[in-house]
Order: C-alpha cells, then sequence, then structure tokens
C-alpha cells in the first residue's frame, strides 16, 4: 500500500513550462511547513522548478535562484513562506547530513523545504513529507510526480 495519500502529473514541454507550472505546484504545497524531496537525474529540471516555485511565492525572481550544489543550502524569504533549497549529491554520510541541521530547519513553521538528491538518505525520505519525481520523456518534454503524504 502506499504512503501517499494526494498525486499528481504534470507535463511540460519546455522550461519555461515548468518556470509557469510552478504555480500550480505551489498550490499544491500550501499549507507550510513542509519538506518535499525532489527526484530525477541531473539535468532532469529540480532546480528549474524550484525557480518557478520561489517566482510564484513570491519569495525570489526566477534568475536569483541557482543551484545551492556547492553551497549546499540557499535560502529565500518570501511574505509569507520562507523557501529553503538544499541539494545533498555531494554529501557522502548520514553523519555528514547532521552537521547541516536540516531538522532544526524543517521545524519552522514557515519553511518550505525542497530537497534535491534527498533519497540518497534514509532519515530525508522518512521526514519529507512527500516527493516531486521528474523523468525526460524525450526532448525538452518533462514529466513530473507530486506525491505527498499528507
Ligand atoms: P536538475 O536540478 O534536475 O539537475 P536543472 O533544473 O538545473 O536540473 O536543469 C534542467 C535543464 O534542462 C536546463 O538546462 C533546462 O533548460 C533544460 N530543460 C529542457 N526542457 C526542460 C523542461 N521541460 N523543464 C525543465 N528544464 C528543461
Ligand atoms: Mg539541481
Amino acid at each position: 500500500m502506499s504512503e501517499f495519500v494526494k498525486e499528481k502529473r504534470f507535463k511540460t514541454r519546455s522550461e519555461s513550462g515548468t518556470l509557469a507550472m510552478g504555480e500550480r505546484v505551489s498550490e499544491m504545497l500550501l499549507p507550510v511547513p513542509k519538506m518535499i524531496v525532489l527526484r530525477g537525474d541531473l539535468g532532469a529540471g529540480k532546480t528549474t522548478l524550484v525557480k518557478g516555485i520561489a517566482a510564484a511565492l513570491g519569495a525570489a525572481e526566477v534568475e536569483d535562484v541557482t543551484s545551492p550544489t556547492f553551497t549546499l543550502v540557499h535560502e529565500y524569504k518570501g511574505a509569507k513562506v520562507r523557501l529553503v533549497h538544499l541539494d545533498l549529491y555531494r554529501l557522502e554520510s548520514e553523519r555528514e547530513l547532521l552537521t547541516l541541521g536540516l531538522e532544526e530547519m524543517a521545524e519552522e513553521p514557515d519553511v518550505l523545504m525542497f530537497v534535491e538528491w534527498g533519497e540518497k538518505f534514509l532519515s530525508v525520505v522518512e521526514r519529507a513529507d512527500g516527493e516531486i519525481a521528474i523523468e525526460h520523456a524525450g526532448g525538452d518534454e518533462r514529466l513530473f510526480l507530486v506525491r505527498l503524504k499528507r
């Protein structure tokens, strides 16, 4: 049996399509706090989706959202939501993860947290409120599966 109670599929045909879709996806993710794992290969569109969501929530301009691959955490403060964007690609152990203080961040009442490569860590998958899986569907097409536990 699936642990997910809410499921929705989206399809886009371009980068700008994914940016625009941020609005519909962000509506699904309210109210906060929530922690969402973003799954998908390199170049799938995880960071692009976060850009679209940040813009939709008024937390940041599209061009100001950049990949936190090296810095691990980026934070953007909106009027109602604090968007926290993590990329765990370079992290290798649960011990390293602990030093990031992810648990503490996730407990802030206004936080909407997106964790790229979060599926690498069982503690993140268990703690997460859901996931968005992105697949290449040929050319610039991408399929998005949003699944929420609550
Ligand atoms: P990830 O964070 O998953 O590694 P990015 O969002 O950084 O991926 O990069 C996605 C890349 O794919 C960008 O170069 C973007 O221009 C391109 N792209 C092409 N089609 C799409 C689409 N439909 N949605 C999102 N990105 C797309
Ligand atoms: Mg990325």
